[in-house]
């Protein structure tokens, strides 16, 4: 017996065995960071299946001075829902709570469970003939808490916003046990302070997310899918530019490939084939989507006669089908997969002005490759709304402590120029454990202390996403 056995006794006469993991060999998939890199470990692992077995939870963890992580798909990147390596803090996983409350087409609206796998709440949208806008790469595995917890954007921020701009309401278990009933479905509200805004992007450090009414748009009828090779990223954003006045806002997502990561999808996916004749040195890839008596593809030709006699245009393919859609799409998605292959890199998710885009990158090719001419960079993202992955190949014969050295000095010197530019080094993914000494380096004195202030109201005990955002006091 050790000092946790009587609360793990007390956990499972709460939530029964299927609802308590108390087996390291059953953690696995809590405890191992999406990236590889890193392994946490868990006092173990609490399921709860309802919002008051949540707060229960909740309330005997404060009973008992347990630290908690809440836990959605585990994709996010910034080790926020990994538990600490100590032993000392308790997951608590949504995942058991995933229904579909309600659909109201009429209003718009979808009210569900947090532990809801995103592509899910785009499905039952669907069914609904209505659309829920937030698309990701992993959305077959993040939950919908997850995704309010970390304010998630994707593939369609430039037309539909982040989570921030999609959450109607919020159910919130406080980290005392207390719940907070902010399910309210009102696409207008002006009462007062927006507590659910101070949830969406807290990282689990406020309060655990149980419940959520969505905002949903209609189901569009009609898209266009283009990949166009483009020779440069400064022709990348005058096309950005052109595209966003000539399409009437139709414009859903605008994605800068470089060629570098063609290369790398076509090593992870062998099953596709390089998408136009030529090799160029950046694409752009983009969707149109609406509804209605609007004529796609004529929207679509007229941005490329345009962008081609503009020069901004070399080549390019449209997909005249959805299943070549699809195909294009996997070029995107299949980098991703030829990145993890190359084991660890530097993975940023910086953001600057839309303006300031092309510059930026400029400015921080020269720098990474003044300081380390053999890595390699690929800056791809969406680059519609100013946000770009800068992310970094170190050269494959570096040992293992050198290359987690020389990322180290290439995230210090990159970051250095998002200052330069007025930029965030982090635009999506939130900062969790990786960012946080260099988000807190960028903090004043005001802010700090309002935002410890705000961690110290909702949580006094500090049991809830410790060391998260803000560096844990405990911690020497
Ligand atoms: C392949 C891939 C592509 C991605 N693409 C994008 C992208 O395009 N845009 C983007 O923004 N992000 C992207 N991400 C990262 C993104 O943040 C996550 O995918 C997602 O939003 C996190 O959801 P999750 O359920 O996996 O959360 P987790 O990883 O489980 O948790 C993330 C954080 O939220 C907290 N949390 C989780 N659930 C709750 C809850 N119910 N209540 C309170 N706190 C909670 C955790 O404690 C943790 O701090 C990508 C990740 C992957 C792996």
């Amino acid at each position: 017996m050790d000092e946790y056995t009587p609360f793990l006794d007390a956990l499972t006469a709460l939530l029964g065995c299927e609802g308590v993991l108390n087996d390291p060999a059953d953690h696995e998939r809590y405890v191992q960071d999406w990236a590889g890199d890193r392994l946490g470990m868990p006092l173990a692992v609490a399921r709860p299946s309802s919002t008051a077995q949540v707060a229960d939870t909740v309330k005997l963890c404060r009973e008992h001075g347990v630290r908690m992580v809440p836990q959605g798909g585990h994709t996010g990147l910034v080790r926020g829902a990994m538990p600490d390596p100590e032993h000392a803090e308790l997951v608590i996983s949504l995942e058991r709570m995933d229904r579909i409350r309600r659909i109201d087409p009429l209003n718009f609206s979808i009210t569900v469970d947090a532990g809801c796998i995103l592509e899910n709440v785009k499905r039952a949208a669907e069914a609904e003939d209505c659309y829920f806008p937030l698309s990701l790469g992993a959305q077959g595995s993040c939950q919908i808490g997850g995704n309010i917890a970390t304010n998630a954007g994707g593939l369609n921020v430039l037309r539909y916003g982040m989570m921030r701009q999609l959450v109607m309401g919020l159910e919130v278990v406080l980290p005392d046990g207390r719940i907070w009933d902010g399910m309210r479905a009102l696409h207008k509200d002006n009462r007062g302070y927006s507590l659910a805004q101070l949830f969406i992007g807290s990282e689990g450090t406020l309060g655990i997310v149980t419940g959520a009414v969505l905002k949903l748009s209609p189901r569009p009828e009609k898209s266009q899918t283009a990949l166009l090779a483009v020779p440069s990223v400064k022709a990348a954003m005058q096309l950005y530019a052109l595209a966003r006045r000539q399409c009437s806002d139709l414009l859903s997502a605008f994605e800068l490939i470089p060629r570098e990561c063609i290369e790398l999808a076509l090593k992870a996916a062998p099953q596709l084939s390089d998408p136009l004749d030529a090799a160029y040195p950046h694409y752009v890839l983009l969707d149109l989507a609406a509804t209605g008596p609007v004529d796609l593809g004529e929207m679509i030709e007229a941005l490329l006669t345009q962008g081609m006699e503009d020069g901004l245009v070399l080549d390019g393919v449209l997909a005249a089908s959805m299943s070549q859609s699809q195909r294009l799409w996997q070029f995107r998605e299949s980098m991703l997969e030829g990145q993890q292959q190359r084991g660890e890199h530097l993975r940023t998710d910086i953001s600057v002005p839309i303006s300031a885009l092309a510059d930026f990158a400029e400015a921080a090719t020269q720098a990474v490759g003044t300081h380390s001419p053999d890595a390699t960079i690929i800056a791809y993202g969406h680059v519609g709304d100013g946000n770009l992955h800068f992310n970094v190949l170190p050269p494959a014969t570096l040992a293992k402590e050198e290359t987690t050295n020389l990322l180290h000095d290439i995230e210090l010197l990159l970051f250095d120029v998002v200052d330069r530019f007025d930029g965030s080094i982090s635009a999506e993914h939130g900062i969790g454990r990786v960012k946080q000494a260099a988000y807190l380096a960028r903090t004043s004195d005001v802010e700090r202390e309002l935002l410890t202030g705000l961690k110290q109201l909702f949580d006094p005990d500090q049991l809830m996403g410790m060391g998260r955002i803000l560096a844990d006091p405990s911690a020497s």
